[in-house]
């Protein structure tokens, strides 16, 4: 392969390489017969890699007998309505950026949403303090991590109703602590693989809850009952989330990435709030571990900034369109030298620039 360039995109984001060596194989053959992409989804040996898949994502986020494990399409956007139309579309949620918007109003498209609290208001640069949380809510939804703003819940609220998490750029990144879910879902493409493939976890007994009158497709029992395997699943991408969950396991499994997320995200963070050449958009205390949100404060800079990153093999970090200047994800799979070459460039350009 020629030389790797250091993938800062928010998603779809970066592999790792040895995911992506394993995958090129698996393309060719699965353990000497026909490749990933070309064998039925009923065969053994795609059965194999599903339940591999499966065990593997029960070990790393302690999802027990009690919780459904399911591989769905559509992406974390489908799940903004499946929510309500499986759980009762009466829910609070809590607004801390542009997915979590994107939430709510799929939820008062369908019923009764409440807004809990937002930090619109600041620019999405915290988690809000305090929440106005109804007792008889079906389910109150948060967004752990803001991948467009970059803040990061430190602590999920208690909660009376079901807690349910959009966790599509955090999950993994550390211990999940199931135990005060009802639902947690996530696209695959930030943290856990390739694009095409949503993992959702939920309680059986909230699978319970969904109407007999919901769309086949859209219902949690149906989907639940064959082991996503009701209609044709997204064979590869399941595939590819299996390679990158036992690289986890390799690696020491969600602790050990929680320590080394901790530490890439302080680098970074320590480089903002040294020069005075940066600034970062998020409070301190709600910063997020995972994409890391800066501007130049000369904003004539973001461009030469940027510019010059790309030249050295530094890729992905302008910022989303509705915040402006850099972000930097730091998912799972970027390496420690990867944060350290960017740090060293932040350095070089404040000292040439500042
Ligand atoms: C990217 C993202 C989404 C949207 O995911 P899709 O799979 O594109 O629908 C939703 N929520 C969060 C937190 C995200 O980061």
């Amino acid at each position: 392969m020629s030389e790797r360039l250091f993938n800062f995109s928010a998603g779809p984001a970066t592999l790792p390489p040895e995911v992506i060596e394993e995958a090129r194989e698996g393309l060719r053959s699965l353990g000497g017969g026909v490749g990933v992409l070309e064998c039925s989804h009923r065969g053994p040996e795609y059965s194999a890699v599903h339940e591999d898949a499966e065990a593997r994502l029960r070990a790393l986020t302690g999802a027990d007998d009690e919780w459904e494990l399911l591989f769905l399409q559509g992406g974390a956007s489908t799940q903004f309505l499946c929510v309500p139309m499986n759980l009762g579309a009466n829910g609070d949620y809590v607004v801390t950026g542009t997915w979590a918007q994107s939430a709510f109003a799929e939820c008062e498209k369908l019923g009764a949403a409440h807004l809990a609290a937002s930090s619109e208001e600041t620019g999405f640069d915290r988690i809000p303090g305090s929440l106005d949380l109804r007792d008889d809510a079906d389910f109150v939804h948060v967004t752990s991590n803001n991948t467009i703003y970059g803040t990061q819940w430190r602590e999920m609220p208690a909660t009376t109703a079901p807690l349910v998490c959009d966790a599509s750029s955090d999950i993994l990144s550390g211990p999940l602590g199931l135990d005060r879910f009802g639902l947690v879902y996530a696209g695959a493409q930030k943290n856990l693989g390739p694009a095409g493939v949503t993992l959702v976890l939920v309680r059986k007994e909230l699978v319970a809850r969904a109407p007999a009158s919901l769309p086949t497709m859209l219902a949690y029992r149906t989907h639940a009952a064959k082991k996503s395997l009701f209609n044709t699943p997204p064979t590869f991408s399941i595939y590819v989330v299996g390679l990158v969950a036992k690289w986890l396991q390799d690696q020491g499994g969600v602790e050990a990435m929680a320590a080394r997320n901790e530490a890439k995200a302080q680098r970074l963070y320590d480089a903002i709030d040294a020069h005075d050449l940066y600034r970062g958009h998020a409070q301190a205390g709600h910063r997020s571990r995972m994409n890391v949100t800066f501007h130049l404060t000369d904003d004539a800079l973001t461009a030469p900034f940027l510019a010059g990153a790309t030249r050295r093999g530094l890729v992905g970090l302008k910022g989303h369109r509705s915040v402006g200047g850099c972000r930097a994800s730091i998912y799972n799979a970027m390496p420690p030298e990867g944060v350290d070459a960017l740090v060293a460039y932040m350095q070089e350009f404040a000292a040439e620039r500042g």
